[in-house]
């Protein structure tokens, strides 16, 4: 999509999760993208109006290049962005939990989605200090402070249950444990940083797999499976936390 310019885009529904914005089509036609970047999970198209796409891949939405743009053809192929290439970009999308938005110039830090994310997971600002901060006082498990994206941006269900049990920490110790009373990390922080930058980095790497399912997980979806550390001889458990499952070892994970 870089450098090229949206020739044309057949929309092929009023909605995903959420109706697309007014005049979609009519305000992408013709404008060249300049960049593509991401904050948290939304992915951001900077384009030739100075308005930016944001697109949310949901829970199993995916695009995809064709070189023949009558190729797309699947009954959720929703969007296809025709491209100046003569390429086209296919939004695929069967459960529908995906989102497309167009943010007007000028919006972009104050859109809704985008103005109260905390920092992203992999970069410098997110470290010890910043998390026992963000935790310090809280009274929410320590799940549900990772599922916050104020808190940390772009962590989901699985990557917190993985990253958890990386750590040694259980899913239901209270945030606020991270945290001495004046907000400082305690060794517990610089644990649970390290690991979810090191899940984060290994899954980036991994790249295996289409689906969720294909990748081999620690905790993820393996209920009354073994526990896989080393010397730790505890089965896995799914219990429901904030209306999603959580996976982790009651005897590994404190
Ligand atoms: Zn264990």
């Amino acid at each position: 999509m870089v450098r090229a310019r949206i020739t044309a885009v057949d929309l092929r529904r009023p909605d995903l999760r959420k109706p697309f914005p007014r005049h979609f089509v009519k305000r992408l036609e013709g404008q060249a993208v300049f960049a593509l970047t991401r904050r948290a999970k939304y992915l951001l198209a900077s384009l030739s109006s100075e308005e930016t796409l944001l697109m949310h891949l949901g829970m199993s939405g995916s695009l995809r290049v064709v070189s023949d743009p009558a190729a797309a053809r699947d009954p959720h192929d929703h969007v296809v962005f025709h491209l100046s290439s003569g390429k086209a970009v296919v939004f695929n999308d069967p459960r529908r939990f995906g989102v497309m938005d167009l943010i007007p110039a000028g919006r972009l830090q104050t859109h809704p989605a985008l103005s109260r994310l905390g920092p992203e997971p992999l970069s410098g600002d997110f470290d010890a200090a910043a998390l026992a901060r963000a935790c310090r006082g809280k009274k929410t498990s320590l799940k549900a402070a990772l599922m916050d994206q104020r808190v940390v941006a772009g962590l989901g269900n699985i990557y917190v249950s993985e990253a958890l049990h990386v750590a040694g920490l259980s899913p239901l110790r209270l945030a606020s444990t991270l945290a001495t009373p004046t907000g400082a990390p305690r060794e517990a922080a610089h644990r649970l940083v390290a690991a979810i930058k090191t899940v984060l980095r290994k899954a980036i790497a991994r790249q295996l797999g289409r689906t969720y399912r294909d990748r081999p997980f620690l905790v993820y979806d393996r209920q009354r499976q073994a526990c896989g550390k080393k010397t730790c001889t505890g089965t896995i458990r799914r219990r429901a936390q904030g209306g999603r499952s959580t996976f982790y070892c009651p005897v590994c994970q404190r």
